[in-house]
């Protein structure tokens, strides 16, 4: 019922040339692909992005402000990225978290500008690793999704894809077991149905982060609650993008 969705997160890197390069690659394997799939990437390759795949294709920015416009240097907001022909945006990424002085309180501004300018978003959540070892994960987890929900309306909340990542897994090649990653995944479901309805948490996509690769990505995506996967490195090759966007052939 809830088509799968795999995103590759490029971070900072690529280039005009090589995004060429990976469409080349790519493109002819999509009219085989039954999974919704994309790429987010740095502003500066999101046009060519677009224009070298098809409109099925998904592209994302990495992040949005929550302000129109202002004296915000070096910022985008949602206006800009549709004034390119981008309509989806990652917000709450963990690198931005921890590099960037993202918290739950921008989040939830973001998210609130996305849905009332019609942008789809997939947002972040998870824990450090000391939060996981100290048994607390449920609980930060969960009161993440409270507060980056916060009046967020249930038709604008469907909309959004949640992506569990825990960040011990991510870019260090430590996946979280296909078991806990279910367990933290039906947990969030579970929340979503506490905060909404049970209707949204059963067509609200949760994807699974880190450290998905060509040979986990099968075992992940068989379960039950784990409807996508976002992935870092194993996205830049486009070898392994389609390895990933094909898991199910
Ligand atoms: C990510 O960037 O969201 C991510 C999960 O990275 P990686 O797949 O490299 O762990």
């Amino acid at each position: 019922m809830r088509k799968p969705i795999i995103i590759g997160n490029w971070k900072m890197n690529g280039s005009i040339d090589s995004v060429k390069k990976f469409a080349t690659e790519v493109s002819p394997v999509l009219k085989d692909v039954t999974i919704d799939c994309g790429i987010a990437a740095p502003f500066t390759l999101l046009s060519t992005l677009k224009n070298e795949f098809s409109d099925e294709f998904k592209v994302y920015a990495e992040n949005m402000h929550f302000e129109d416009t202002g004296a915000y240097t070096g910022e985008v907001s949602a206006d800009m990225l549709l004034d390119i022909g981008i309509n989806s945006v990652i917000i709450g990424h963990s690198e931005r978290r921890k590099y960037f002085g993202e918290t739950d309180e921008t989040v939830n501004q973001k998210l609130q500008k996305a849905a009332t300018k019609g942008v789809n978003t997939i947002v972040c959540v998870g824990e450090s690793l000391e939060e996981r070892e100290a048994g607390k994960h449920f609980d930060i987890v969960l009161s993440m999704l409270e507060e980056d929900f916060k009046d967020i309306k249930e038709q604008d909340a469907q909309n959004i894809v949640i992506a569990y990542e825990p960040i011990w897994a991510i870019g260090t090649g430590k996946t979280a077991t296909p078991e806990d990653a279910e367990e933290m995944c039906k947990q969030i479901r579970n929340k979503m149905a506490s905060l909404y309805s049970n209707d949204l948490a059963e067509t609200i996509k949760i994807q699974y982060g880190g450290s998905v690769k060509p040979a986990n990505v099968k075992e992940i995506m068989s379960m039950p609650n784990i409807d996508g996967a976002l992935v870092g490195g194993a996205s830049l090759k486009a070898e392994d993008f389609i390895a990933l966007i094909t898991y199910n052939k």
